[in-house]
Formats: C-alpha cells, structure tokens, sequence
C-alpha cells in the first residue's frame, strides 16, 4: 500500500518528525538500516547533547521530554571560555532566564523519541533497510529498496545523516567543509564539582570541551585535536587521556579519572545546496550538519523537523504537486533563514579558534576582550547559545 510519507533515517531529527505528525493521521513509513532492537535500545555513542529551551519546548509537546529519566537530564547554568594559555575566563550567563540550556546524551533522546513513534498507529517502521534508487512515480516518488522491493510515497523525507545517500540520489548537491579534525569524546570523574558549568578551552593545536553531567562529578571531555592525531588520542590509556584531560582544562575541575569507553567522530560540516527537490524534503543533519563546537546540530534538525511538519500540517492534499511544491519551498526559506547564519556564524569561530597563526590569536585576544568588556554582545551571545 502506498503511504502519504516516507522518512528515509529514524535517528533523533527522523524520529522527532514523525511524532510531529502524529495527529495528521498521514500513513508515514519510517525506514533505517539499523534492526529495530538497536533503534529501541539506542547504545551509548559519547554524544552529551545540548538543548536549547525552544528543543526542550518542542520534545515537551511530543511527550518525550517527560520519558527521560532524572539522571539523564543536567542543567547547563553557564558556560566558560578560556583562550590560549591565559588563565582569564570569559563567561556567559543568564540569571534572570535560569540555565542556558540542558544536557542529555544523545542515545537518551534516541530512546525516548523512539518510545513516542513506536505508540503511533500511523507509523509503520521498516528496519534492515536502505534505500538504493528513488525516481518520480505519477503523484509520488517511488523508492528502490535493496531487497528488491519497492515504495511509493507522496513525499519522500530524508534524514539519513550529513552524509545522506538520498541526498546524492536525489542529485541535490551540498558545500562540505572538513576541518581536518575529529572529536574524540568520553566521560571523566573530577574531583571538584563542575557545578553546572561548562568549559571551553581552546588551547593551541587542540581545544577541549568540559560538559556538566547530571552526577556533579561527571563531565563529557571532548577533545579536538588533528586527524593525524586522532589515532593516537584514542589509543591513549584512561589515566594518560585523563591526564590530558586535566591538563588542557587548567587543573581547574582537580584530579580527573576517566569512566567508560571513548569515541571518535570527524569533524565535517555540511550544507545542503537546496532543501528539497521535487516530491523530497532533507531535514535534520541531511539539510545542515553543524561543527558541534556551537551545539547547534540536533536544535536545528529539531527545528527543520518542526517547520516542515506545520507546512505540511497546511496542505489539503498531499498529492497536489502545486500546493507540495509551495509547502516545500516555504520549508526551504524558513529553515535557510534559521540554520545560515548559525552556520556561518560557527564555522567563523571554527576557523578563528583553530588558527595558532600568530594574527589570529591576536584576533582571538581581541574578540574575547571585547566580549568580556561589552555586556550587549555577551548577552547576543548568549542569547544565540540559549535562545
Ligand atoms: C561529538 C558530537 C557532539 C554533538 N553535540 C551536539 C550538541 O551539544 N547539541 C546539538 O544540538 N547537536 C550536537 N551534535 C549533533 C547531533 O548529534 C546531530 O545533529 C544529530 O544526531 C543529527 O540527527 P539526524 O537524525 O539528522 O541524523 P543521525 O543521528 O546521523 O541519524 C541518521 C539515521 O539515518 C540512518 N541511515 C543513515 N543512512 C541510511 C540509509 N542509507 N538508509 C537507511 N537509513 C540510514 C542511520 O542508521 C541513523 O539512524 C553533536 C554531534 C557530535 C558528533
């Protein structure tokens, strides 16, 4: 039977689109590669998530932010910077608005999102499945599955990562920048408490983020260092990572032990060059995929997620190629108006904080200095980590 949606991707934005549409009553096909086991009981991938209070908003009213569990949610009430080797700290707060934002780990969401979908009669999923061609089809798009089979949908959503397949089959381009550098993420234990506070240190070479945990000793450490040093940082041993770990942050959090396992990931941002194509949508990190050093990726999937689904909720029909291509377009502007400056605005900073060329640190000086000194562009700027 054809279905009104196909959502190619059940990660956390694919996920959150489909609860979005619970009420519409649309047939939504939700496919991934991953066998359903892995996507109900998301395992641990060393991503600690940043929420800002419009995601919070957002998972509340889809019923999944109430499934979390207490010790999976820590409020993020402010957040440092430190540059260089300078022992000053810039610091970013808004006491009148509470925390800036909340942390939870990724797999977290994965599996509340999940609980949420799985209690939609509209959704059927289809695990162990990829797709591996997709052309126009009358009123549709028709969707070549790798055992043969076939699809057919109204509209085709993609959400199958930064480096979407569906994307490239649907011949939409996209601008790609690969910082030469990965992430390489993991718990720590520290014997100060981190107090809700996270920090952020761009040393020289390398940077290193301190992310509060529920516990008041657990900490997220990412460090980002090279690719050609990624291998290395990752074969270190707990206590030679943990030492690495106290030193970048300035001895500040005390003696420092690691808990668990480490992961890496590379660090690629990527920008669609155009959101939609006939009968297809991208959302989530298919649309805008974001260096995670501004935290910004999920919230705007999560946004791309929840503007495609009110303009879609606007359609008569979902078969009137017009009225598609109208919701799509306005998909398309709202969401480049939301993610382009966030995205340019986060690879400046990339560029600017990764650059040990003696201007650029010169530069570094000067715009932590002015930030320090000017309260309205502390608040602007803490309005964009929050808002
Ligand atoms: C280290 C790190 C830290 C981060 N921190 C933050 C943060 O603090 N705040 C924030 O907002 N964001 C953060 N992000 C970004 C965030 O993790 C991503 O934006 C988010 O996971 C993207 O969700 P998605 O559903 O679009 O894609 P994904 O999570 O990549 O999910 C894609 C899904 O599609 C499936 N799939 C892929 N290809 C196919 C295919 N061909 N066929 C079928 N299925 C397929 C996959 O199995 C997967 O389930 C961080 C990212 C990293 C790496």
């Amino acid at each position: 039977m054809p279905s009104d949606i196909a959502i190619i991707g059940a990660g956390p934005a694919g996920l959150a689109f489909a609860a979005f549409l619970a009420d519409r009553g649309y047939r939504i096909a939700l496919l991934d590669r991953q066998p359903r086991e892995a996507l109900a009981e998301p395992q641990d991938d060393g991503r600690e998530i940043a929420l800002t209070h419009k995601s919070v908003r957002l998972l509340k009213n889809i019923g999944a932010w109430q499934r979390l569990r207490a010790d999976e949610i820590s409020a993020l009430d402010s957040a440092q910077v430190v540059n260089g080797r300078s022992p000053y700290c810039l610091q970013f707060d808004d006491r009148s608005r509470g925390p800036l934002g909340f942390i939870v780990p990724n797999a977290a969401i994965r599996r509340v999102l999940y609980e949420v979908v799985s209690t939609q009669q509209n959704v059927k999923f289809l695990d162990r499945t990829r797709v591996v061609g997709t052309t126009l089809a009358g009123t549709g798009r028709a969707l070549q599955l790798d055992e043969g089979e076939q699809l057919e949908a109204a509209l085709v959503v993609a959400v199958d990562s930064r480096f979407s397949d569906t994307r490239r089959m649907a011949g939409i381009g996209a601008d790609m920048r690969d910082f030469g550098r990965v992430a390489v993420v993991g718990r720590v234990r520290t014997a100060q408490p981190h107090g809700n506070v996270a920090r952020e240190c761009f040393r020289y070479g390398s940077t290193l983020a301190l992310l509060p945990l529920a516990d008041a000793h657990l900490s997220s450490a990412v460090v980002t260092v090279p690719s050609s040093l990624g291998n290395e940082i990752m074969a270190l041993s707990d206590s030679d990572f943990a030492s690495h770990v106290a030193r970048e942050s300035g001895d500040a959090p005390g003696s420092v032990s690691c808990v668990g396992e480490r992961h890496s990931y590379p660090l690629v941002a990527v920008y669609a060059k155009r959101f939609y194509a006939e009968r297809m949508a991208l959302i989530g990190d298919a649309a805008v995929g974001m260096h995670p050093v501004t935290a910004h990726g999920f919230n705007l999937g999560l946004a791309s997620a929840d503007t495609l689904a009110r303009q879609l909720q606007r359609c008569a029909s979902l078969r009137d190629a017009a009225v598609m291509e109208r919701a799509l377009a306005k998909y398309q502007l709202i969401h480049r108006l939301e993610s382009l400056p966030i995205y340019q605005g986060t690879n400046r900073v990339v560029g600017l904080f990764t650059d040990d060329r003696w201007p650029a640190k010169l530069l570094r000086k000067a715009v932590l200095h002015v930030s320090s000194n000017f309260a309205p562009i502390r608040r602007a700027i803490t309005y964009q980590l929050t808002r």
